[in-house]
Parts: structure tokens; C-alpha cells; sequence
């Protein structure tokens, strides 16, 4: 088996994302895949209350970024949701992978920060088994962090520890400025986006190291929680990670 050196994910890569404003913490990197070559963005749920709005924010950001519109795809399951509809998300995953055929896939980390981030990336690895990828192995699945629960504070931007390797997209100072002018295009999200990046010294200080990212061994095991103890999501939502981990268990192994 072929082992692939170059560390970035290949193109046409395939960016999938829960909510619109995840794509901010993976902006530089995916600016660069889209110069490299093609990039699509996907946004699984639809925006709740100011779905409207959200999904033109994301347009917006895209275009800076340099990923065209017809390389946008919105699924529109319900927000908080997604692990109710992981059987659709599955397919409709598969059917854009098929008509795709994404050389690499990257997705929200599995790390307890929301539900929906999680139920991604487990809808992501079952498509990516579901779908027939005739004599090419299967493309390589990527995760990058938003937020999750770290003793008594949230950790914005950094993983869990895990087995793979962290890989960087370094940020120049022009990089830095850009994802502090992507920061202010999520109007919507400011109540919510704002303060979790002002806890970290704002969107230009934001991943000192540069943008992380890192493989998905193939092999990992959903049932388990990403971390001991409560997850975020537990302190927000009355969802609960036995939840997860019976779908994980049941049929996306
Ligand atoms: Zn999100």
C-alpha cells in the first residue's frame, strides 16, 4: 500500500462542516487546499433560527476564501439534530462522496464540544465505508478542533491527545488578519463566536502554532467518550453521550 508523504490533504478535498461558522477554525487551511486545487464545502445542518442569514455569512467567507458557489453544498438537517438523522446524513454523504470522489475529507473533531460536531464525523467514516471507491483506496479522513471541555475551562482550537500526529497550517500575519475579517462576517454568531474567541485573545491569536489538524485512524472506536469526565455538550444540552455511542454501536462501527 502506497504511504503518502505529502502531509497536506489532497485535492479535491471535501470540507465538511455541522455549522455555519465551524469552517472559521479550519479557514487558512482551507484557503490553501482551494488554491491548490478544487475544495467543496458542505454544511450538514441548516442554520436554525437565523438559518438564512448563517448560510449567507458562510457564502460570504467562502468567497473570500476562494471556494466558488457551485462548489457549495447545503444538506439542511436540524441543528442540535444531527445525531437523530445520522441515517440520512450517512446517505446523503455517500451520494455526494460518489458524485464527488473526494481525494481526502476533513470533518470537526470528535471531542465532546457539541453533538453535532461529533455525529459528523462518525456520519463521515459511514460513508466513506458506504461508498464504492472502485480501484482507488478510500480517500483519508481529517479532523481539525473547535472546542471542548478541559477541566474548568473550554479549549478552543487545540485537540485532545491523540495517537496522530498534529499537522500545522502556519499563519502569517496576512493569514491573521484575514480570519479577524472572517470573524466579523458571522454577525449572527456574535453572541456566541465572539466570546469563545476573546477567550483565547481574539481571532487573530487564535492557533499560535497555526492551524491544527490530523488523520482519523481508521480504526477508532465512537463508543468510547472522546474524554473522561462530562462532556460540554452536558452542561448545555440534555443530550447525552450513551446516546452516541448506541448509534455509534448499532450501526457505524
Ligand atoms: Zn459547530
Amino acid at each position: 500500500m502506497a504511504i503518502v508523504r505529502d502531509e497536506h490533504p489532497q485535492t479535491p478535498a471535501l470540507v465538511l462542516f455541522a455549522h455555519h461558522d465551524d469552517e472559521f477554525f479550519i479557514a487558512a487551511t482551507l484557503k490553501k487546499m482551494a488554491q491548490r486545487g478544487p475544495a467543496a464545502a458542505v454544511w450538514l445542518t441548516r442554520g436554525g433560527l437565523h438559518g438564512r442569514l448563517r448560510q449567507a455569512e458562510s457564502r460570504r467567507a467562502m468567497d473570500i476564501l476562494g471556494v466558488p458557489r457551485r462548489a457549495l453544498f447545503e444538506i439542511g438537517l436540524p441543528d442540535n439534530h444531527l445525531i437523530d438523522y445520522l441515517e440520512d446524513a450517512v446517505r446523503r454523504l455517500a451520494r455526494l462522496m460518489a458524485a464527488y470522489r473526494p481525494a481526502s475529507v476533513i470533518v470537526p473533531a470528535f471531542e465532546g464540544g457539541h453533538l453535532d460536531h461529533d455525529s459528523l464525523q462518525l456520519a463521515a467514516a459511514a460513508a466513506i465505508r458506504r461508498t464504492n471507491w472502485g480501484v482507488n483506496q478510500h480517500p483519508p479522513l481529517y479532523e481539525f478542533p473547535l472546542y471542548h471541555r478541559s477541566g474548568r475551562r473550554l479549549a478552543v482550537g487545540e485537540f485532545l491527545p491523540g495517537p496522530a500526529r498534529t499537522i500545522f497550517t502556519p499563519l502569517k500575519l496576512k493569514d491573521r488578519v484575514l480570519k479577524q475579517k472572517l470573524a466579523r462576517i458571522y454577525s449572527s454568531q456574535k453572541m456566541i463566536l465572539y466570546p469563545m474567541l476573546a477567550f483565547r485573545g481574539g481571532p487573530m491569536m487564535l492557533h499560535r502554532r497555526g492551524e491544527p489538524y490530523r488523520l482519523v485512524s481508521a480504526g477508532r472506536n465512537y463508543t468510547k467518550p472522546p474524554h473522561s469526565g462530562r462532556l460540554a455538550y452536558q452542561f448545555y444540552t440534555r443530550r447525552k453521550f450513551s446516546e452516541f455511542a448506541s448509534a455509534a454501536a448499532m450501526n457505524y462501527k
